[in-house]
C-alpha cells in the first residue's frame, strides 16, 4: 500500500489547546496506540506521549507513533508476539509497578486498543493492587480499525446486526475452547483476532457448524501500516490462498458478507487509482439510504 495521504513530519506533532490531564510521577497510563498509522492514536495518547519519561511499547506500536516522545523519553521494549506462553506478562506488569514506584511518569503504550485482546485489564489490575495510580486511554481495535482501513465496515445494515470478535488463540497457543457451533449460529460477521496460526481449525470447524463455504473471507494483515495488504477469498479456500500466498501475521480475518462491500469501498485502492470494482456488491439495487 503506498500512503499518499499528505502527513506532518513526525516531529512536529501538536496538540490542540485544551485542558489536557497532566501525568504525574509515579503514574502509569495505559494507552492504545491504534493499529498502526500513527494519525489513529488519540489526542489522549498524543498528550501521553509527550509528557512521559519512560515509554513500555509492545511489538505492534508502529515506531513512528514513539517519534512524538520527548527526545530524552526512556523507551522499554516490551515485546510478545505469537501467542507463545505469557511467562513474562507479569514481569512486564512488575516493571511498571517499579517504575511508578520510582517517581517515572510512565506510559504503557499497547497495540489498537489496550482492552481488546491486549491482557490491558491483567496489566491495570495489577498497578492497582500495588497502590499506582491508573489511567486508560483506549484506542482504535485493529478489528475495527483495520478493517474500515481494507474499506469493510464492521457492521452494515445490510449483512450484520451484530457482530463477535473472537481471539484464535489463547494463552497457552492453542485454539480458544470455544463453541464455534455456538458463535457461527449467533453472529453474521465474526473478527478473528491471532487467527494465523490456527486458521485450518477455525475454519474447518466453521464449515463443520454450517456456515457457507463460498461465505466472503477477507485476510487483512499489517492493516493501515504501509504494508497493508488484503487477500479475499472464501471459507472453503482461505487456508490454500494463505498458504499460497505470502501473508504473515499480525493479521484481522473477516469472515461474512460485509467483506463484498471492499469492492465498492477500497478507499485505499482508490487512492492509488483503482476504480470500485463493483458499486452494488450486495445487489440491493439502489442506494441504502434510499429504502
Ligand atoms: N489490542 C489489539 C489486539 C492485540 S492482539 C487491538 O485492539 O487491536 C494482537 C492481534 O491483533 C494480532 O495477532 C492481529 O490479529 C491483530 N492486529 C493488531 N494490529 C494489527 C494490524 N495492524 N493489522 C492486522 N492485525 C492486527
Amino acid at each position: 500500500m503506498t500512503d499518499s495521504t499528505p502527513r506532518a513530519a513526525s516531529h512536529s506533532a501538536v496538540l490542540p489547546t485544551g485542558d489536557w490531564p497532566e501525568l504525574l510521577p509515579g503514574w502509569v497510563w495505559l494507552c492504545g496506540a491504534g493499529p498502526g498509522d500513527p494519525g489513529l492514536m488519540t489526542l489522549h495518547g498524543l498528550n501521553a506521549l509527550q509528557q512521559a519519561d519512560v515509554i513500555v511499547y509492545d511489538a505492534l506500536v508502529q515506531k513512528d507513533i514513539l517519534a512524538w516522545a520527548r527526545p530524552d523519553a526512556e523507551l522499554i521494549y516490551a515485546g510478545k508476539r505469537g501467542g507463545k506462553p505469557s511467562a513474562k506478562q507479569q514481569d512486564i506488569s512488575l516493571t511498571l509497578v517499579d517504575l511508578a514506584k520510582a517517581g517515572r511518569r510512565v506510559l504503557r503504550l499497547k497495540g489498537g486498543d489496550p482492552f481488546v485482546f491486549g491482557r490491558g485489564g491483567e496489566e491495570a489490575q495489577t498497578l492497582v493492587q500495588h497502590d499506582v495510580p491508573v489511567r486508560i486511554i483506549p484506542g482504535i481495535s485493529a478489528g475495527i480499525g483495520g478493517l474500515a482501513y481494507a474499506g469493510i465496515p464492521v457492521t452494515h445494515r445490510d449483512v450484520n446486526q451484530s457482530v463477535t470478535f473472537v481471539t484464535g488463540h489463547d494463552q497457552t497457543g492453542e485454539t480458544t475452547n470455544l463453541n464455534w457451533k455456538a458463535i457461527s449460529q449467533g453472529s453474521q460477521v465474526l473478527v478473528i483476532y491471532m487467527g494465523m496460526k490456527h486458521i485450518a481449525r477455525i475454519a474447518g470447524a466453521l464449515l463443520d457448524a454450517g456456515r457457507a463455504a463460498n461465505e466472503p473471507v477477507a485476510v487483512v494483515t499489517e492493516a493501515t501500516t504501509k504494508n497493508q495488504q488484503v487477500l479475499e477469498t472464501t471459507l472453503e479456500n482461505v487456508v490454500a490462498d494463505i498458504e499460497a500466498s505470502d501473508l504473515e501475521p499480525p493479521a484481522i480475518i473477516c469472515i461474512g458478507r460485509s467483506v463484498k462491500m471492499r469492492q465498492v469501498l477500497d478507499w485505499q485502492g482508490m487512492l492509488e487509482g483503482k476504480p470500485a470494482r463493483n458499486l452494488d456488491p450486495l445487489g440491493r439495487g439502489r442506494p441504502a439510504e434510499e429504502r
